[in-house]
């Protein structure tokens, strides 16, 4: 498979479409150049919502140790260290937060799609990712304040966080025949090998 055609899952969470930033975020996307190859808004429910973030069997580990490692850098003492316990509080969080409303999912498509989609959605924390990300642009929410609110951390999207990662959740997400397969115009420009036919 050439690279253009790599595919990512991007939702825009409750707090994403509270914040009235749906066109902001999906600009984004666009203006980069990646095709929008499917679409759709919905309420999910705490079950979906669970089976998505445990697609990924490493997601507990991984989701925990990065809680722990921020931690040790601000020198803030957790209750526990224990990565599976912490994520199995913060997915009964995240459930409530991802089924309190409306959200949008969509496929992005493009060359190194999931690796770039994530950078410009940027860090999982919006208090330590850079500006010029999404999350470093329009949010400053932080662990601090998810932890002493007891809620999940309100960074307004999501990003598949890899390849493998994306091509389940977007099995998901959508059926097959809710992606459109279609050219868009710019993409002669884009992927195009000699860029010929501009002059006339
Ligand atoms: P990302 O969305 O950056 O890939 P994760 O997959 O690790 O991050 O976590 C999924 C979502 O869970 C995050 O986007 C965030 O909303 C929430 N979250 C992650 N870690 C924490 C935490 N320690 N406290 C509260 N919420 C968290
Ligand atoms: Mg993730």
């Amino acid at each position: 498979m050439h690279p253009k055609k790599e595919r990512t899952l991007v939702v825009i969470k409750p707090d994403g479409i509270q914040r009235t930033l749906i066109g902001e975020i999906i600009g984004r996307f666009e203006k980069i150049g990646f095709k929008l190859v499917a679409m759709k808004m919905l309420v999910p429910t705490e079950e979906f919502v669970e089976q998505h973030y445990t697609l990924d069997p490493e997601w507990r580990r991984v989701t925990g140790e990065k809680r722990v490692k921020a931690a040790k850098e601000k020198g803030e003492v957790l209750p526990t260290e224990d990565p599976y316990e912490i994520t199995a509080i913060i997915l009964q969080k995240l459930k409530k937060y991802l089924a309190s409303g409306p959200v949008v999912a969509m496929i992005w498509e493009g060359a190194h799609a999931v690796e770039i989609v994530r950078k410009l959605v940027g860090g999982t924390e919006p208090r330590s990712t850079d500006v010029g990300s999404i999350r470093g642009d329009y949010v400053m929410d932080s662990y601090i304040m998810a932890d002493s609110d007891d809620r999940a951390i309100r960074n307004l999207v999501h990003a598949s966080g890899s390849v493998e990662e994306a091509n389940k959740e977007i099995a998901l997400w959508f059926r097959p025949e809710e992606v459109i397969n279609y050219r868009l115009v710019q993409e002669e420009i884009l992927y195009d090998v000699n860029l010929d036919g501009i002059l006339e």
